[in-house]
């Protein structure tokens, strides 16, 4: 797998999302095992994510990204990866490689499908999911 995104923000864009918010839709097929985005933004230490995520959450936002042990991302500050949403049947996942957060196809994606991955939150079942997937937890 070759790890290097396509041109910045070819293959993505934002709309509005049935699932939440703003979220990021394909703007033509994508294939499995294609690397879409890199998941930017600040680097802050798993403390700091903490405190934010914190914060964060009380909106109903996600941008805290962990980063291994000790480093996370906020993707607050970052691109338009942190408006893709969650599903409990995603269609992406995200990679860790040489310290960057990228998210990958994990099955061909027709255009205009919108962009998920697990986010695979850290308090699990703490949060409502509104994904719509036949196999939605009602949580995450
Ligand atoms: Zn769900």
């Amino acid at each position: 797998m070759v790890l290097r995104a396509p041109k910045k923000y070819l293959v993505v864009r934002v709309a509005s999302s049935k699932i939440h918010g703003l979220g990021v839709f394909s703007k033509k097929r994508i294939q499995q095992g294609t690397c879409i985005i890199e998941y930017d933004g600040e680097k802050i230490t798993r403390a700091q994510g903490e405190k934010r995520h914190k914060i964060q959450a009380r909106s109903g936002a996600f941008y805290v990204f962990a980063l291994g042990k000790k480093w996370a991302v906020d993707g607050a500050t970052g691109g338009d990866a942190r408006r893709i949403n969650h599903s409990c049947d995603p269609n992406c996942k995200y990679e860790i490689k040489r310290g960057k957060i990228w998210i990958l196809s994990i099955r061909n994606i027709k255009k205009g499908e919108e962009l998920t991955y697990n986010y695979d939150v850290t308090e699990q079942g703490k949060y409502p999911c509104h994904c719509g997937a036949r196999n939605c937890k009602g949580r995450m």
